[in-house]
Protein backbone atom coordinates (compact mmCIF):
# COMPACT_ATOMS: atom_id res chain seq x y z
CA UNK A 1 0.00 0.00 0.00
CA UNK A 2 3.25 2.09 0.77
CA UNK A 3 3.86 4.98 -2.62
CA UNK A 4 0.13 4.88 -3.35
CA UNK A 5 -1.30 8.00 -3.29
CA UNK A 6 -5.00 8.52 -2.37
CA UNK A 7 -6.99 11.68 -2.60
CA UNK A 8 -9.33 11.63 -0.07
CA UNK A 9 -12.88 12.29 -0.80
CA UNK A 10 -14.40 11.78 2.83
CA UNK A 11 -16.13 9.29 5.21
CA UNK A 12 -19.02 8.03 3.38
CA UNK A 13 -22.44 6.51 5.69
CA UNK A 14 -24.06 4.43 2.47
CA UNK A 15 -25.33 1.55 3.93
CA UNK A 16 -29.11 0.76 4.63
CA UNK A 17 -30.62 1.90 8.17
CA UNK A 18 -30.19 -0.09 11.20
CA UNK A 19 -33.59 -1.31 10.78
CA UNK A 20 -33.51 -2.81 7.51
CA UNK A 21 -30.60 -4.83 9.01
CA UNK A 22 -31.50 -8.44 8.83
CA UNK A 23 -28.57 -10.58 9.91
CA UNK A 24 -28.45 -10.24 13.43
CA UNK A 25 -25.18 -9.22 15.07
CA UNK A 26 -24.32 -6.94 11.63
CA UNK A 27 -23.54 -3.58 12.65
CA UNK A 28 -26.54 -1.26 12.32
CA UNK A 29 -26.30 0.96 9.28
CA UNK A 30 -23.51 -0.58 7.65
CA UNK A 31 -20.42 0.12 7.53
CA UNK A 32 -19.20 3.52 6.86
CA UNK A 33 -15.93 4.04 4.60
CA UNK A 34 -13.13 6.50 3.63
CA UNK A 35 -13.69 6.64 0.62
CA UNK A 36 -10.04 7.12 -1.37
CA UNK A 37 -9.21 8.11 -4.78
CA UNK A 38 -6.36 6.22 -6.22
CA UNK A 39 -3.82 9.06 -7.61
CA UNK A 40 -1.21 6.45 -9.33
CA UNK A 41 -4.13 4.98 -11.65
CA UNK A 42 -5.20 8.88 -12.25
CA UNK A 43 -1.91 10.14 -13.09
CA UNK A 44 -0.95 7.54 -15.30
CA UNK A 45 -3.97 7.51 -17.66
CA UNK A 46 -4.11 11.27 -17.70
CA UNK A 47 -2.54 11.22 -21.40
CA UNK A 48 -4.02 8.99 -22.83
CA UNK A 49 -7.33 8.79 -21.94
CA UNK A 50 -10.44 9.88 -23.92
CA UNK A 51 -12.75 13.39 -22.64
CA UNK A 52 -15.59 11.70 -21.41
CA UNK A 53 -13.51 9.14 -19.01
CA UNK A 54 -13.79 10.11 -15.69
CA UNK A 55 -10.49 8.15 -14.95
CA UNK A 56 -11.11 7.15 -11.25
CA UNK A 57 -10.52 3.73 -9.19
CA UNK A 58 -11.83 4.28 -6.01
CA UNK A 59 -10.54 2.17 -2.62
CA UNK A 60 -13.12 2.23 -0.22
CA UNK A 61 -12.07 1.65 3.60
CA UNK A 62 -14.19 0.35 5.73
CA UNK A 63 -14.69 2.34 9.14
CA UNK A 64 -15.18 -0.47 11.79
CA UNK A 65 -14.62 -0.47 15.67
CA UNK A 66 -10.78 -1.19 15.96
CA UNK A 67 -9.71 0.01 12.51
CA UNK A 68 -6.16 1.00 12.40
CA UNK A 69 -5.71 3.97 10.54
CA UNK A 70 -1.94 5.46 9.23
CA UNK A 71 -1.05 7.53 6.41
CA UNK A 72 1.45 10.51 5.86
CA UNK A 73 0.09 13.93 4.08
CA UNK A 74 1.61 13.72 0.60
CA UNK A 75 1.01 17.13 -1.02
CA UNK A 76 0.49 20.74 0.33
CA UNK A 77 -3.10 21.91 0.47
CA UNK A 78 -6.01 20.17 -0.78
CA UNK A 79 -6.85 19.04 -4.61
CA UNK A 80 -10.09 19.02 -5.94
CA UNK A 81 -12.33 16.37 -5.91
CA UNK A 82 -14.30 16.71 -8.90
CA UNK A 83 -18.35 17.58 -9.95
CA UNK A 84 -21.69 15.69 -10.06
CA UNK A 85 -23.81 15.86 -12.56
CA UNK A 86 -27.28 14.18 -10.94
CA UNK A 87 -29.58 12.83 -13.52
CA UNK A 88 -32.21 11.43 -10.91
CA UNK A 89 -33.20 10.37 -7.79
CA UNK A 90 -30.55 7.25 -7.83
CA UNK A 91 -28.98 8.54 -10.62
CA UNK A 92 -25.37 10.31 -10.82
CA UNK A 93 -22.30 10.72 -12.16
CA UNK A 94 -19.44 11.90 -10.48
CA UNK A 95 -16.96 13.71 -12.51
CA UNK A 96 -13.05 13.46 -11.24
CA UNK A 97 -11.22 16.60 -11.59
CA UNK A 98 -9.19 16.01 -15.44
CA UNK A 99 -6.59 18.81 -13.50
CA UNK A 100 -6.72 17.51 -10.24
CA UNK A 101 -6.48 20.71 -9.75
CA UNK A 102 -5.82 23.00 -5.86
CA UNK A 103 -9.02 23.29 -4.74
CA UNK A 104 -10.04 27.13 -4.07
CA UNK A 105 -13.70 26.52 -3.74
CA UNK A 106 -14.15 24.44 -0.75
CA UNK A 107 -13.07 21.15 -1.95
CA UNK A 108 -13.51 22.04 -5.74
CA UNK A 109 -11.64 24.27 -8.26
CA UNK A 110 -13.26 27.02 -9.77
CA UNK A 111 -13.87 25.00 -13.12
CA UNK A 112 -15.86 21.64 -11.17
CA UNK A 113 -17.49 24.43 -8.84
CA UNK A 114 -19.33 26.02 -11.82
CA UNK A 115 -20.06 22.61 -13.80
CA UNK A 116 -21.79 21.20 -10.38
CA UNK A 117 -25.29 20.39 -10.36
CA UNK A 118 -25.66 20.06 -6.66
CA UNK A 119 -25.14 24.05 -6.64
CA UNK A 120 -28.23 24.74 -8.26
CA UNK A 121 -30.56 22.71 -5.31
CA UNK A 122 -30.16 25.98 -2.89
CA UNK A 123 -31.95 28.19 -5.28
CA UNK A 124 -34.37 25.97 -6.54
CA UNK A 125 -37.21 26.67 -4.28
CA UNK A 126 -36.86 30.59 -5.03
CA UNK A 127 -37.53 29.98 -8.68
CA UNK A 128 -34.23 29.05 -9.75
CA UNK A 129 -33.90 27.57 -13.18
CA UNK A 130 -32.01 23.48 -12.55
CA UNK A 131 -31.30 21.19 -15.38
CA UNK A 132 -33.76 18.29 -15.80
CA UNK A 133 -31.60 15.65 -14.40
CA UNK A 134 -31.67 18.07 -11.13
CA UNK A 135 -35.03 18.63 -11.51
CA UNK A 136 -36.23 14.74 -11.54
CA UNK A 137 -33.93 14.42 -8.31
CA UNK A 138 -35.61 17.06 -6.11
CA UNK A 139 -38.51 16.56 -7.34
CA UNK A 140 -38.59 12.83 -5.23
CA UNK A 141 -40.40 13.34 -1.84
CA UNK A 142 -38.01 14.60 0.74
CA UNK A 143 -37.69 14.40 4.39
CA UNK A 144 -37.62 17.71 7.00
CA UNK A 145 -35.76 16.83 10.47
CA UNK A 146 -34.94 18.56 13.53
CA UNK A 147 -31.24 17.34 14.26
CA UNK A 148 -29.38 17.50 17.87
CA UNK A 149 -25.77 17.27 17.97
CA UNK A 150 -23.03 16.43 21.16
CA UNK A 151 -23.40 19.73 22.96
CA UNK A 152 -26.91 20.41 22.82
CA UNK A 153 -26.49 22.28 19.00
CA UNK A 154 -29.61 21.65 17.23
CA UNK A 155 -30.68 22.82 13.22
CA UNK A 156 -33.53 21.26 10.69
CA UNK A 157 -32.41 19.94 7.68
CA UNK A 158 -33.79 18.00 4.60
CA UNK A 159 -33.23 14.58 3.38
CA UNK A 160 -34.11 13.11 0.01
CA UNK A 161 -36.41 10.38 0.42
CA UNK A 162 -33.49 7.92 -0.99
CA UNK A 163 -31.02 9.59 1.79
CA UNK A 164 -33.38 9.84 4.86
CA UNK A 165 -31.27 7.94 6.64
CA UNK A 166 -28.12 8.25 5.59
CA UNK A 167 -28.21 12.08 5.69
CA UNK A 168 -28.34 11.90 9.11
CA UNK A 169 -25.47 9.47 9.85
CA UNK A 170 -23.16 11.47 7.64
CA UNK A 171 -24.01 14.70 10.17
CA UNK A 172 -23.49 12.49 12.92
CA UNK A 173 -26.35 13.44 14.75
CA UNK A 174 -26.57 12.46 18.40
CA UNK A 175 -30.41 12.00 18.26
CA UNK A 176 -32.83 13.54 15.58
CA UNK A 177 -36.48 13.57 14.65
CA UNK A 178 -38.57 14.04 10.98
CA UNK A 179 -40.97 16.45 11.66
CA UNK A 180 -42.83 16.28 7.96
CA UNK A 181 -42.44 14.47 4.55
CA UNK A 182 -42.71 16.71 1.95
CA UNK A 183 -43.80 15.51 -1.52
CA UNK A 184 -40.92 17.03 -3.18
CA UNK A 185 -37.79 19.15 -2.42
CA UNK A 186 -38.96 22.52 -3.67
CA UNK A 187 -41.80 22.25 -0.65
CA UNK A 188 -39.34 20.77 1.93
CA UNK A 189 -37.13 24.08 1.43
CA UNK A 190 -39.76 26.07 1.75
CA UNK A 191 -40.65 24.21 5.07
CA UNK A 192 -37.13 24.36 6.32
CA UNK A 193 -36.40 27.68 5.66
CA UNK A 194 -39.82 28.47 7.61
CA UNK A 195 -38.11 27.05 10.74
CA UNK A 196 -35.54 28.67 10.80
CA UNK A 197 -37.30 31.81 10.72
CA UNK A 198 -39.91 31.24 13.05
CA UNK A 199 -38.20 28.99 15.24
CA UNK A 200 -34.52 29.85 15.29
CA UNK A 201 -33.38 26.86 14.15
CA UNK A 202 -30.28 26.88 12.08
CA UNK A 203 -29.65 24.96 8.62
CA UNK A 204 -26.07 24.22 9.63
CA UNK A 205 -23.98 23.31 12.38
CA UNK A 206 -20.36 23.94 11.79
CA UNK A 207 -17.95 20.72 11.74
CA UNK A 208 -15.16 22.17 14.38
CA UNK A 209 -18.77 22.79 16.86
CA UNK A 210 -19.66 19.07 16.67
CA UNK A 211 -15.59 18.12 17.08
CA UNK A 212 -15.83 20.15 20.10
CA UNK A 213 -19.06 19.18 21.64
CA UNK A 214 -18.18 15.03 21.71
CA UNK A 215 -14.83 15.90 23.50
CA UNK A 216 -17.45 16.14 26.59
CA UNK A 217 -21.17 15.60 25.22
CA UNK A 218 -23.99 16.18 27.52
CA UNK A 219 -26.55 13.11 28.82
CA UNK A 220 -28.09 11.48 26.00
CA UNK A 221 -31.25 11.92 28.09
CA UNK A 222 -30.92 15.38 28.10
CA UNK A 223 -30.35 15.93 24.11
CA UNK A 224 -33.39 13.89 23.97
CA UNK A 225 -35.69 15.68 25.66
CA UNK A 226 -34.11 19.12 23.94
CA UNK A 227 -34.71 17.62 20.60
CA UNK A 228 -38.11 16.34 21.49
CA UNK A 229 -39.24 19.84 22.64
CA UNK A 230 -37.68 21.06 19.03
CA UNK A 231 -39.24 18.69 17.17
CA UNK A 232 -42.48 19.05 18.79
CA UNK A 233 -42.63 22.71 18.75
CA UNK A 234 -41.50 22.74 14.42
CA UNK A 235 -44.67 20.08 14.64
CA UNK A 236 -46.91 22.92 16.24
CA UNK A 237 -45.29 25.37 13.98
CA UNK A 238 -45.59 23.46 11.02
CA UNK A 239 -49.25 22.73 11.83
CA UNK A 240 -50.05 26.65 12.10
CA UNK A 241 -48.66 27.03 8.71
CA UNK A 242 -50.98 24.27 7.05
CA UNK A 243 -50.72 24.40 2.96
CA UNK A 244 -50.03 21.31 0.71
CA UNK A 245 -47.66 19.06 -0.65
CA UNK A 246 -47.06 17.71 2.60
CA UNK A 247 -47.72 16.06 5.83
CA UNK A 248 -46.56 16.78 9.82
CA UNK A 249 -44.61 13.03 11.18
CA UNK A 250 -43.48 11.97 14.40
CA UNK A 251 -40.37 9.88 13.83
CA UNK A 252 -37.29 9.10 15.28
CA UNK A 253 -34.18 8.35 13.21
CA UNK A 254 -31.97 5.42 14.44
CA UNK A 255 -28.63 6.25 15.23
CA UNK A 256 -25.86 3.96 13.91
CA UNK A 257 -24.15 1.15 16.57
CA UNK A 258 -20.88 2.69 15.45
CA UNK A 259 -21.70 6.11 17.03
CA UNK A 260 -22.94 4.88 20.25
CA UNK A 261 -19.46 5.09 21.99
CA UNK A 262 -18.77 8.61 20.69
CA UNK A 263 -22.19 10.21 21.96
CA UNK A 264 -21.34 8.63 25.34
CA UNK A 265 -20.83 10.76 28.55
CA UNK A 266 -16.92 10.76 28.74
CA UNK A 267 -13.86 13.08 29.63
CA UNK A 268 -11.89 13.21 26.16
CA UNK A 269 -9.41 15.20 24.41
CA UNK A 270 -9.09 16.74 21.25
CA UNK A 271 -6.90 15.48 18.95
CA UNK A 272 -3.73 17.66 19.26
CA UNK A 273 -2.01 17.36 15.74
CA UNK A 274 -2.77 18.90 12.73
CA UNK A 275 -4.59 16.78 10.04
CA UNK A 276 -3.06 18.69 7.44
CA UNK A 277 0.71 17.44 7.37
CA UNK A 278 3.01 15.07 8.43
CA UNK A 279 2.39 11.23 9.96
CA UNK A 280 -0.21 10.35 11.91
CA UNK A 281 -1.61 6.81 13.10
CA UNK A 282 -4.40 5.73 15.39
CA UNK A 283 -7.23 2.94 16.06
CA UNK A 284 -11.18 4.01 15.24
CA UNK A 285 -13.27 2.51 18.11
CA UNK A 286 -16.20 4.83 17.05
CA UNK A 287 -17.49 7.31 15.10
CA UNK A 288 -20.11 9.94 14.11
CA UNK A 289 -20.37 11.51 10.98
CA UNK A 290 -16.87 12.26 9.64
CA UNK A 291 -15.42 12.85 13.47
CA UNK A 292 -13.87 9.74 15.34
CA UNK A 293 -13.24 8.79 18.89
CA UNK A 294 -9.42 7.03 18.04
CA UNK A 295 -7.05 5.66 20.30
CA UNK A 296 -3.54 6.49 20.06
CA UNK A 297 -0.86 4.18 20.62
CA UNK A 298 0.92 4.00 24.16
CA UNK A 299 -2.02 5.90 25.96
CA UNK A 300 -5.46 5.01 26.98
CA UNK A 301 -6.94 8.68 26.74
CA UNK A 302 -9.64 9.03 24.10
CA UNK A 303 -9.07 11.46 21.53
CA UNK A 304 -11.44 12.88 18.69
CA UNK A 305 -10.45 13.18 15.49
CA UNK A 306 -12.16 15.07 13.06
CA UNK A 307 -11.57 13.14 9.79
CA UNK A 308 -13.37 15.57 7.89
CA UNK A 309 -10.09 17.65 7.90
CA UNK A 310 -8.55 14.93 5.65
CA UNK A 311 -11.28 15.63 2.87
CA UNK A 312 -9.34 16.95 -0.54
CA UNK A 313 -5.94 15.85 0.81
CA UNK A 314 -3.37 13.82 -0.75
CA UNK A 315 -2.33 11.26 2.19
CA UNK A 316 -0.28 7.94 1.47
CA UNK A 317 -1.16 4.81 3.79
CA UNK A 318 1.43 3.19 5.98
CA UNK A 319 2.32 2.09 9.26
CA UNK A 320 2.22 5.49 11.09
CA UNK A 321 1.54 6.48 14.77
CA UNK A 322 0.45 9.45 16.40
CA UNK A 323 2.63 11.30 19.18
CA UNK A 324 1.35 10.86 22.68
CA UNK A 325 0.54 14.76 23.77
CA UNK A 326 2.11 15.69 27.09
CA UNK A 327 -1.60 15.90 28.19
CA UNK A 328 -1.49 12.23 29.65
CA UNK A 329 1.44 13.77 32.11
CA UNK A 330 -0.63 16.76 32.73
CA UNK A 331 -3.54 14.48 34.28
CA UNK A 332 -1.70 12.21 36.41
ZN1 LIG B 1 -11.66 20.55 -10.44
Amino acid sequence: MTDTRYLVHGVFWDGPAPAAVAMPGEPGGGLPVLRLQNLRFHESRLEDRAPEDTGGTFTNMPLDAGTRLGFRLAAEGKSCLGHHRVHGPADRDHVLCPALAPAVKGSQCERCFVLDDSRLIHDFHRGGRVPPGLRAYLMQPHWLYVATFAGGASKVGTASHLRKWNRLAEQGAVVARYVARAGDGRVVRILEDMLTRDAGLPQQVRAAAKAAALVAPAAAVELDVLNARLAEHARTLLAVAGGEGFEIVDERWARPQLSAGACAQATRHTYPHDLGTGTHGFRIDSLSGSIALAALDGSDLEFVVNLGQLKARVIELGDHGSEVPAVQEALF
